[in-house]
């Protein structure tokens, strides 16, 4: 067979040739922006272009601090096309983290959001390899900045080249992108995506037994786009030709519904707070999101509330998966199996609340002590994980050597394996809670409470105990119209329906919001943190 070099460059080689009509659209600040692919390519190239008059090449590390929007896409193709590396930045990172992945990576140029500004002016003093700013503006003219050299994007792009050409002989294994992801005590790890990596995973997304991304689609990543590379829609969608829409800045679950409603969106990605808050917003204003043909929900367990609500009220198949920044990161999916074709609904969501099968391409292994533990649906292990769109380092980075051993991912991720071969996620092993010896999974704890009626969020945390060393905590958002309707006794009474009585949390204090990460996920460490002072008293 032919070696063809799997490379980003055919992408968007494709979409030009086959998709120019298509459409993408962007919220920004000053309106709803849209333009075919056609233009993006001649946007993108002339991003490529004026890069590389500000001394882009090969493999420089180029930073984006933005949003989800068009101009964000076109450094997604522009940088890696030209053989640089497109290094996608979280832009809700604390300042210490922010100047650690900038400096580790050794960005050369950062592109930044006008409303961003301020962040990286904030860091400025302490970027040791930064040479060059650039603002994304919708304006012409550029905002009052410290930042120096400061250009203007549109302004850069006016001047450059529209023909210029993207690197066809690029290595498939040349690095393409990175992203950092958190770790659990010190800095982010940074993960290096290939060129052959996002090609193949982008294959994979578009397969009919996976999320089925093809050219009859309008996506809509909501997960942001520094987050796994928007779990990977982006690329996919450019090289199937699908229509894309981008939410743009502070977006919320208003902005959300107005979208899936007026552009009809068919397919769309985010983190479960993201779809609980948007069921909120369903219940109070007037949308329609019935164009919605899927809906895929990762990043951290989908409490089998929201998966319902979704499925029975609104008709909109939940596709749950698993992934990690070292993934890509799509590694399993809740898709049906034809056996399920009878299943009543609440089978249906039973399944749809697991993680799911293996997409093809990647393997997996659930081990424990014993060896790979049996298919029962109970036997706990730690997850592993490796394919060729599975990192096989962190960049740069010492602690690379405890999650890469044996050609395996070491995921940190204790799951469960069912008869089917769906894995179930329990817990990650540092939220896991050992209560004399035995395992308690604060995962199924908050998917129960997140059952209730009353209850809007819910996490459960260890707290140390003398006699069992930990025991579970839950802390409970309620809905608004249940404060100080409900009670402890209440909650506890509805959970020892279904679980046993060293199961349920010794305490549950009720609170206005949960802590969450840079991501959106529920953060645990925080409330541990807290909750510890309080317990040991
Ligand atoms: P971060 O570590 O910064 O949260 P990632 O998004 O890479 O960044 O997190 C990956 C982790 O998220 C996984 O190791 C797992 O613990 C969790 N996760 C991802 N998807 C799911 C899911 N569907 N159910 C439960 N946990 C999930």
């Amino acid at each position: 067979m032919m070696n063809t070099q799997l490379t980003l460059t055919s992408f968007i080689q494709r979409a030009e040739k086959y998709f120019p009509q298509k459409q993408i659209i962007s919220r920004t600040l000053s309106g709803i922006h849209r333009f075919t692919y056609g233009q993006y390519v001649k946007r993108t190239k002339r991003l490529a272009s004026a890069l590389t008059s500000l001394g882009m090449e090969k493999g420089m590390k180029i930073g984006t601090f933005a949003w989800n929007h068009h101009r964000h896409l076109e450094a997604y193709f522009a940088v890696p096309c030209s053989g640089a590396v497109l290094h996608m930045i979280n832009i809700r990172l604390s300042p210490e983290h922010l100047t650690y992945v900038i400096n580790h990576a050794e960005d050369k140029i950062l592109l930044i959001d006008e409303d961003l500004i301020p962040l990286i002016e904030n860091i400025q003093d302490k970027l040791a390899t930064v040479e060059k700013y650039i603002i994304m503006t919708d304006k012409q003219e550029l905002p009052e900045t410290s930042l120096s050299p400061v250009y203007s994007y549109e302004d850069l792009l006016q001047k450059s080249d529209e023909n210029h050409p993207f690197d066809e002989h690029l290595d498939e294994n040349a690095p393409a992108g990175m992203c950092y992801t958190s770790a659990t005590t010190g800095n982010p790890k940074g993960v290096v995506y290939s060129h052959r990596g996002i090609y193949l995973h982008s294959m994979s997304i578009g397969l009919v037994d996976t999320l089925g991304i093809s050219e009859r689609d309008t996506c809509m990543p909501v997960v942001p786009m520094f987050h796994a590379n928007a779990w990977g829609m982006p690329f996919a969608a450019v090289w199937f030709g699908a229509n894309q829409v981008f939410p743009g800045p502070g977006m919320t679950p208003a902005i959300i519904a107005e979208l899936i409603t007026q552009e009809k969106v068919t397919f769309t990605a985010g983190v479960p707070t993201i779809w609980l808050g948007l069921l909120k917003e369903l219940e109070k204003g007037d949308y329609d999101i019935s164009s919605l043909r899927a809906l895929i929900c990762g990043g951290a367990a989908a409490p089998k509330s929201v998966i319902r609500a979704f499925e029975n009220k609104y008709h909109v198949p939940f596709i749950h998966g698993y992934g990690m920044t070292e993934t890509s990161p799509v590694a399993t999916l809740s898709t049906l199996k034809s056996g399920m074709v009878d299943a009543s609904k609440e089978e249906i969501i039973e399944v749809r609340a697991k993680q799911g099968l293996v997409v093809p391409g990647l393997d997996i292994k659930i081990v424990n002590e014993n060896g790979e533990v049996p298919w029962d649906g109970k036997t706990m292990g730690e997850l592993l994980i490796r394919g060729p769109w599975v990192a096989d380092e962190y960049y740069k980075d010492d602690r690379s050597a405890d999650a890469f051993k044996d050609g395996w991912l070491y995921t940190g991720d204790i799951a469960v394996m069912d008869m089917e071969g769906c894995i179930k996620i329990m817990d990650r092993t540092k939220d896991l809670i050992k209560s004399g010896g035995e395992w308690i999974s604060s995962v199924d704890l908050e998917n129960a409470l997140m059952s209730h009626e009353a209850v809007f969020e819910a996490a459960v945390v260890a707290v140390p105990h003398e006699k069992w060393q930990e025991r579970p905590v839950a802390c409970v958002v309620l809905k608004d119209d249940y404060h100080g309707k409900v009670s402890k006794d209440e909650l506890l009474e509805y959970l020892s329906r279904q679980f046993a009585k060293w199961w349920l949390p010794d305490d549950v204090l009720f609170m206005e919001e949960i802590p969450k990460t840079s991501v959106g996920k529920f953060l645990k460490r925080a409330l541990r943190d807290q909750l510890k002072e309080q317990y040991s008293n």
